[in-house]
């Protein structure tokens, strides 16, 4: 038997295990063996965690020139580039995700490292024009304190730099708390982190489950605000535990984004973008393009199209190169894609290819691409978020139809539209409720590029300019410029 291989956390600068030597089994996708073991955080590890957190906050790091604390976020990025090879097969290990997209994805997103350690010595102040003789008043950006950022399985080091690049670059302090689910690949991050010598405490690394690590961490009252990426009902859990706190909460939640081709769109650059929205990373992206509305004109020729495309993708074991769907990250998602087809069938939906469990390994949990046609938009995996390469097809006549249709749903992450007509490209997006809008493209992220939901899918964005400011408070600072002493104290002046 090969030996599991070992973690530990990462707190106040020390590797330690839990407090409790509790420890669990992290799995490998591919073959649903556990390959690592990690510690378990109970209660008292996250408040060492926080507390270690909260005395860096005090130390010298709020205080360093934005400058220097940049230097630290540019030497972050240059060990990712440097260990992409490794990040991206230890994701891949942890969560199935194809090796060809984690070891590009780690590359990249040292670009997010650099975008903020750019943004550390642009981030201004006012000067107020205060109504007021004799003061001068101004507004700075101050650090908020310690953050807790909660992280799902998935897009691990994408997701913990949206929060952490900014919150560093600010002067705040962080706790990251990974997934139970796919915790290693924080873990090998806190090793590059270590290496940089930022001072002790400044970022934090642990894992647990929600109840008690993620519960004790988002109720602690040394934290300010929790950054929260994953699903709708552990958001509702964490929004009544901040309420112990009161820290503030930003939430990046799921989706069910649509995506309407009209039929005079490119059919063959729609196929594309169709494909790498719901079969890329086998559907298992928060900003899947899940519904699919096509025009009446062209919905039989173009679904024969799609599906024929969809039947060619080659499913494989994820380190492979040539693979191009890996497995499903674990079975509590694999039994919630075969119950939503279950249901859609028995309701009407049909099967145009996939539906079953792939046969590549009877030991991984292989999903193939599955097209379900549906009557409406009402049916059970046409309306829930499934996170896998499920995507469920519409037929509609016009564009008020289409705009009507895909914003009918709770959720508001991502959406596309396919079209030659550049005007109607313009109205249609315009008129999509959602944080994102693809025009006839798809699954495309940026530093630059704000990130985030409405309705449902959460509120607050990650990445992009303003985001940095979510990890500031506004501070007033009022200036007597007079030398005569002030009159009448009793009037609020
Ligand atoms: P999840 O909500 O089950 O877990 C997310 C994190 O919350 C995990 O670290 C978990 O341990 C923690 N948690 C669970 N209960 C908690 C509690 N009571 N208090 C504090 N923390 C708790 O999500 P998941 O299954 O890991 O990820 C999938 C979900 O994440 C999907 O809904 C997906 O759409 C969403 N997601 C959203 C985005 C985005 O940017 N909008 C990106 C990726 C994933």
């Amino acid at each position: 038997m090969t030996k599991l291989k070992q973690y530990k956390m990462f707190i106040d600068g020390e590797w330690v295990d839990s407090d409790t030597k509790k420890t669990f089994e992290t799995l490998n996708p591919e073959n649903n063996k556990p390959w690592a073991v990690v510690p378990e955080a109970s209660a008292n590890d996250v408040d060492r965690a926080v507390k270690a957190a909260q005395k860096a906050f005090e130390g010298e790091w709020p205080k360093l020139l934005p400058r220097e604390r940049g230097k630290y976020l540019r030497a972050i990025a240059d060990k990712l580039r440097k260990n992409a090879e490794l990040l991206g097969e230890i994701e891949t290990i942890d969560t199935g995700k194809l090796f060809r997209e984690t070891k590009k994805q780690a590359n990249y997103i040292a670009e997010y490292y650099d975008y903020y350690a750019g943004m550390a010595d642009k981030v201004e102040g006012t000067v107020l024009p205060i109504d007021k003789p004799n003061i001068q008043a101004i507004t700075t950006r101050v650090p908020i304190g310690v953050i807790a950022a909660i992280i799902p399985w998935n897009s691990q080091m994408l997701l913990t730099v949206t929060k952490l690049a900014p919150a560093l670059a600010m002067g705040n302090t962080v706790v990251i708390k990974s997934s139970e689910l796919a915790p290693a690949v924080l873990f090998e991050f806190a090793k590059l982190v270590e290496e940089t010598g930022i001072p002790k405490g400044v970022v934090n690394i642990i894992t647990g489950y929600g109840d008690p690590c993620g519960k004790a961490l988002t109720t602690h009252n040394l934290v300010e605000k929790i950054a929260f990426t994953g699903g709708p009902e552990t958001a509702r859990h964490i929004i009544r535990n901040s309420a112990e706190n009161l820290s503030e909460v930003s939430l990046e939640l799921g989706g069910k984004s649509p995506v309407a081709v009209f039929e005079d769109a490119h059919q063959e650059n729609a196929i594309n973008g169709i494909t790498a929205g719901i079969f890329g990373a086998s559907g298992q992206s928060c900003i899947a393009g899940s519904r699919l509305y096509l025009q009446k004109e062209i919905y039989n020729e173009f679904l024969d199209k799609l599906a024929e495309r969809a039947k060619k993708i080659k499913i494989g074991a994820p380190m492979d190169p040539k693979s191009e769907m890996g497995p499903i990250s674990n079975f509590k998602q694999l039994e919630i894609i075969e119950k939503n087809i279950k249901l859609t069938v028995e309701q009407g939906g049909k099967i145009k290819c996939g539906g079953k469990r792939h046969s590549f390994s009877n030991e991984g949990y292989y999903f193939p691409p599955t097209i379900i046609e549906c009557d409406n938009h009402n049916l059970p995996t046409a309306e829930n978020e499934l996170f896998g390469p499920i995507l469920s097809v519409m037929k509609f006549e016009n564009e008020e139809e289409v705009i009507n249709k895909m914003n009918d749903n709770q959720y508001g992450l991502s959406s596309a539209v396919y079209t030659s007509d550049f005007s109607r490209g313009m109205r249609v997006s315009k008129a999509i409720r959602a944080g994102i809008t693809f025009v006839n493209t798809y699954r495309l992220i940026s530093p630059s590029a704000p990130f985030g939901g409405m309705k449902d899918s959460g509120y607050g964005k990650e990445a992009g300019i303003e985001s940095i400011k979510d990890y500031t408070r506004v501070k007033t600072t009022w200036y007597y410029t007079s030398d005569k002493p002030t009159l009448d104290p009793f009037s609020m002046r």
